[in-house]
């Protein structure tokens, strides 16, 4: 029989590889990785490369 109290424990992921990314990104070393989706930004009037970290999924935006 199964006790209702029994819990499924989730296994954390082993993502090392995720972590060093981490420390990398918040020691400012993002993996940063152009995005194709907004070439244009209206709101500065030119031309801007989007940018967002492969790792963490920040943006930057980089004028051109
Ligand atoms: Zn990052």
């Amino acid at each position: 029989m199964t006790h209702v109290g029994d819990v499924v424990r989730f296994q954390r992921p082993k993502a090392s590889d995720k972590a060093a990314g981490r420390g990398l990104c918040a020691s400012g070393f993002h993996k940063w990785e152009a995005v194709k989706e907004k070439p244009f930004d209206v709101k500065q009037g030119k031309l801007v490369t989007l940018l967002r970290c492969t790792r963490c999924g920040a943006t930057r935006t980089e004028a051109r």
